[in-house]
This record gives structure tokens, sequence and C-alpha cells, in this order.
């Protein structure tokens, strides 16, 4: 069975990439007065971010964190591709469920869940689940006593606060406790995670993470719990403009693992990778609805050349409450590219970039220099897969922008290769790939 089929995007032939799909969308358009804002999601640089993550962390198996991105194309590329992945509601599991996927893919990582939730992962086959306090272990004892617990546990980071452990994890001098619960009310735990969350800056927080849990794991042998999961969560970098590389996250993560939970100790290794694999494969081109323009008084000069002192303000037809979400909750770095490459010569004028709805915070972005551009105009963004289009909102009767899914044969190619590669049925070799 293929979970993801042609139908699903848009099939980019030899030589042509998802950049030249945006092209002749925006040509498509230009025609018209339908000038709507659209992404493009580049299925390649997903296939080719997990083709990174399987040779640059040998040992880790990812579970996708289904929240930064639930579009149901991408969602069944990740089936394809054989990952897991990190559920955190009922709605989520339900989609992964509807999309065919094994439950034994799941893990249900959300700490404080709803009591009829639980039972709904215990009536469709969803075992693992995380917790990091005493009264949810209750809950899942009465629920779901076939649960297979996985013990949260709070990361340490000496050089920054980190607002993810003032909502989850338990702190280690509460896990004893914990496991020693779990153990009375016959509630199995089988392993540790943990999530550095979303601005962790410092690859040291993984190592000392791994080093914990490894403590975790001696405590849990006391009270005879059959530990076999270390789960190492999420927060890798999605794009190259992060503050850390992704990289460095790994060197410090398979160093610890080697340390730790050396090859040969039985633990399965997994980790919740979201932004990772899709903050970078979307692009969105947006459009320029309105313009107005301020003269300025005094004539600072900022490298405005000679023209004259004025300031720009650009309304776009998507904003805060759409793609640009991300700018309020999340770490996001889009990245604007000017749709037609402007001469050197043409002036610059200090720009303002707002989204389309009547509220004044909707603003993109500010203290631009850019050349003047007209109404019509389109803007392209870099990096905006990760927490954007999830996080919208139909505020002020604004829709959220659609989404066309590219994928180039070379790539689809590859997902085949992939799928043989981890489906037993399928009997494969060791293949090659190359994207
Ligand atoms: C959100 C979340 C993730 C994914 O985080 P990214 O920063 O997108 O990688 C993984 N695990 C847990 C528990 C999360 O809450």
């Amino acid at each position: 069975m293929d979970y993801i089929q042609e139908s699903d995007f848009t099939v980019l032939e030899e030589g042509f990439t998802a950049r030249g799909l945006i092209e002749k969308i925006i040509n498509d358009a230009s025609q018209t007065e339908e000038r709507d804002a659209f992404l493009v999601g580049d299925m390649e640089e997903v296939v080719k971010k997990h083709l990174h993550f399987l040779k640059t962390l040998p040992r880790v198996k990812p579970f996708y964190a289904v929240k930064c991105n639930n579009f149901r194309p991408l969602v069944k590329l990740f089936a394809e591709m054989g990952t897991g992945f990190d559920c955190a509601s009922k709605s989520e599991i339900e989609l992964i469920k509807e999309i065919g996927v094994n439950p034994e893919r799941i893990i249900y990582a959300n700490p404080c869940k709803q009591i009829s939730s639980i039972k709904f992962a215990a009536n469709n086959g969803v075992q693992m689940m995380t917790f990091d306090n005493e009264l949810e272990l209750i809950k899942v004892s009465e629920n779901h006593p076939k649960a297979k617990m996985v013990l949260r546990i709070a990361t340490e980071d000496s050089k920054s606060f980190n607002c993810m452990n003032v909502k989850f994890g338990a702190p280690l001098n509460t896990c004893r406790h914990l496991l020693e619960t779990a153990k009375n009310l016959n509630i199995e735990v089988i392993g540790v995670s943990f999530h550095v969350g979303s601005g962790c800056i410092n690859p040291q927080v993984y190592a000392q993470s791994i080093e914990d849990a490894h403590l975790v794991f001696d405590m849990a042998s006391e009270f005879r719990h059959k530990m076999r999961l270390l789960d190492i969560g999420g927060g890798f970098p999605g794009t190259v403009e992060a503050k850390i590389c992704f990289e460095e996250v790994a060197a410090a993560v398979n160093s610890s693992l080697d340390t730790y939970f050396p090859e040969g100790c039985d633990v399965d290794i997994i980790a919740e990778p979201g932004r990772y694999y899709v903050a970078s494969a979307f692009t969105l081109a947006v459009n320029i609805i309105g313009k107005r323009v301020l003269q300025q008084d005094p004539p600072e000069s900022h490298g405005a050349g000679n023209g004259p002192c004025k300031s720009v303000l650009y309304y776009l037809n998507d904003g805060i409450y759409g793609t640009f979400s991300h700018l309020l909750f999340d770490f996001g770095h889009p990245k604007l590219i000017l749709h037609k490459e402007p001469s050197p010569e043409k002036p610059l004028y200090m720009s303002s970039l707002w989204g389309p709805t009547c509220d004044a915070m909707d603003r993109i972005a500010e203290l631009l220099y850019l050349p003047e551009l007209c109404i019509g105009d389109w803007l392209l963004y870099n990096n905006v897969g990760a927490y954007t289009i999830v996080m919208s909102s139909t505020f002020n009767g604004f829709h959220p922008p659609h989404i066309h899914f590219a994928m180039s044969l070379k790539a689809w190619e590859n997902v085949h290769l992939l799928k043989r590669r981890y489906d037993p049925a399928e009997n494969a070799e060791k293949n090659d790939f190359t994207l």
C-alpha cells in the first residue's frame, strides 16, 4: 500500500524546480486580478532533510512532530518514508490513523492529556505516551492500564531560561517517586523523554539531558521497569539562518549517546523533529495590495541615495494572522526575496510591510530598505514551513493561502527507495540515495 500518491502533489519533471512552479503560478495569476497569496511546499527538500537526518544521526529514529505542519500530503510523505509520529492530541492521532499508519508508529507525546483522549488512544492501539507527574499516572492507570509510559524529564540549560521547563518535564529529584508510583499502580514505564524546546541555542543541553536520562534509567531498574526507549525530543534547527546548526546538535547527541547509551545497549533511540524537516521546505508568494507613501522631514541619509526623502508602507495579502503567525508564536526566520531583481542604481526607501487585516499588530517587517515597489508586485518569503499555516486563523475574513505541494521525479524515486528500506515486506538490499 502507498500512503502518498502522485495526485497528492505536482510532479516536477526533470530540470523543473519548485521555484519554477512558483514562477508559473505567478505568471498565470498575473494575467488576472486574482493575485492571491499562495505557498509552495517543496517535498524534495523534506526528502533531502530526511536522508540527511538518517546519515547524521544514524542511531536515532525520527518521529515527526505533527503539530509543526499537519497538511495531509506532507504527513503522507512521512508515512511513506517510514518515520514515526509524535502526536499531541486526539485529532492528530486520528489524522495519522486515517492515512493508514500502524498506531505502533505513534507516540502520544503530551504529558497532560484529557481523560477521553487517553481512552481514545487506548481504543485505537496507541500505547506509547509521556507523563511527568503523579496525577497523570493515576489517570492512565484508570483509563489505559496497558499503556507504555515514557517519563518526560525537565531539561537543564545553565545558559538560558527555558520556558518549556515551566510547563512540562519532571525535575530529576521527583523521578524516583514517579517510577515507584508507576510500579505500585502496575503501570509499565519503558523509557525517558525530553524536549529542549524551540528556542534552544545550546547543543550541550541535549548532551546533559541524555546524561540525566541515563540516571533515570538506573533509578528505573531499581523498580524493575524494563527500560528500552530514549526519546530525545525535537528542537533541531530547520534553516541555515538559525542560531545553531543541525550538525552541531547531532555531534553533541552522538557523542553523548556513545557514552551513556552505547551501541548494543538494547535501547531504541527516537527523536521528535518538527521544524528541522519542514521550515525551509515552504515558500510564500504574497502580493502587494496597497501602498502608502510618507514624505519625511529631516534628510537623515541612510544610504538612501539621492532620491527624495520618503518612506513607504506596503500592504500585503497575507500577514500575522496567516503565514506570518510564527513571528508572534515561534522563532521564525522568514527570508524576504524580491520577486523581480531590482537594478542596483535604483534608490532604496525605508519600508514596512503590513498584513491585510485592520489590526495594527498585523505588521510583518519594518525598517527595511527596499527599492520602490508597485501594487500588484509579488514578494517571496522562504523558510515558512514550520508553525506558520497551522497557527493561522480566519480573523477579519482573510483565509490562509492555498498550498501547492511539489515533488521532483528524483525525490519521488528516493521516496520509493526509502520505503523499500524500512518495509520488511519489500525485502530490500541497501540502496544508494542520490539527492
Ligand atoms: C513541539 C514539540 C516537538 C517538535 O519541536 P520542533 O522544535 O518543531 O522540532 C517535539 N516534541 C515535543 C514534545 C514538542 O512539544
